[in-house]
């Protein structure tokens, strides 16, 4: 069944509101997923017959490539629109949009775009299940996902876990998506970082707010980096990259600080020297480029448990 969340069955909009039952075997089918993946037998007609369209109208990297990636060992076609090059740059709005690919029969929608809502309202107006791959500051449920999936694959569990969220969480959606989910699977959350980027209402959501590494990193199973989203930021949230790096970035000495062995996290795209530090990046225990593999399998899991069952457009 394609049921997500109750009100938008056919679409993956947000993790807000889902229940473990809902959440746990779509981490099994990815977990699935990631094992035919490696052994290079992925069926490739789970998708066949379908048309899945990549609309991004900001920039992206591993999502898109991911998206693009899961369609196509499923079978999918998949078609990249390039927002840079299409009408949306001649003042087409984004309900026109919606309109002219209902009139090509997509049958998933992949959209990024600035605005938090505009994949919600997309959803309301097209035929064809819609997948938020990040809407402004309000979530980005497949980053999550594979980041829960990530967690489960090193400590077999989630309950009692404590997972250190740092740095930007104000214009992070992925912070959002990661509370919402890693809170539901049992886990203590905690936000960390400046009262400029870590407001206490976050408190509101379930997660306990630290201002200074030293506090929020002691006894943490999981620490999670956030890059600066300088693009959506006011002056003044941040002094200097150096100066942010000195009280908030992990290096070696404060990873020290959290349990033996905790695992390091970043969703991409890394600053390095920013938040994060080059040796802590790159060591043992970071699952860094795990995050990456896993965005594939969940995206597949995700594409499959929304078409399973219904027509082709
Ligand atoms: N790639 C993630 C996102 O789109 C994180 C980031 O950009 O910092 O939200």
């Amino acid at each position: 069944m394609a049921s997500f969340s109750g009100r938008h069955s056919r679409h993956l909009l947000g993790l807000q509101g889902m229940t473990p039952d809902q959440i746990e075997p779509l981490l099994d089918l990815a977990e699935s997923y990631a094992l035919l993946n490696r052994s290079r037998k992925v069926p490739r007609d789970v998708l066949r017959g379908r048309t899945l369209i990549n609309l991004f109208f900001e920039d992206s990297t591993r999502t898109r490539t991911s998206f693009e990636l899961a369609g196509k060992r499923l079978g999918a076609d998949v078609i990249n629109m390039s927002v840079a090059q299409s009408s949306v740059n001649k003042g087409e709005t984004l309900l026109d949009t919606a309109a002219t690919l209902n009139a090509m029969q997509a049958d998933l929608l992949v959209v990024r775009h600035s605005q938090s809502g505009a994949p919600a309202l997309l959803a309301q107006k097209v035929e064809a299940c819609v997948v938020n791959a990040g809407d402004g500051t309000h979530e980005h449920p497949t980053q999550a996902l594979l980041d829960a999936l990530t967690i489960r694959r090193h400590c077999g569990r989630f309950a009692g876990l404590t997972v250190a969220i740092c740095g930007d969480v104000a214009h992070s959606r992925v912070a959002r998506s990661d509370i919402h989910l890693l809170t539901t699977m049992g886990c203590k959350v905690r936000v960390v970082g400046p009262p400029t980027l870590v407001p206490n209402g976050f408190k509101s959501l379930g997660v306990e707010v630290f201002h200074t590494m030293e506090e929020g990193l002691r006894g943490a199973d999981v620490v999670m980096m956030l890059r600066l989203q300088r693009e959506r930021m006011s002056s003044g949230q941040i002094p200097s990259a150096r100066e942010y790096f000195r009280f908030y970035g992990l290096d070696q000495r404060r990873l020290a600080l959290a349990n033996k062995d905790a695992l390091v996290m970043h969703p991409g795209p890394m600053n390095r020297g920013v938040e994060i530090d080059s040796l802590v990046a790159d060591s043992d225990q970071s699952v860094i480029q795990e995050q990456v593999e896993m965005g594939v399998a969940v995206r597949m899991a995700v594409l499959d448990r929304l078409t399973r069952g219904r027509h082709s457009a």
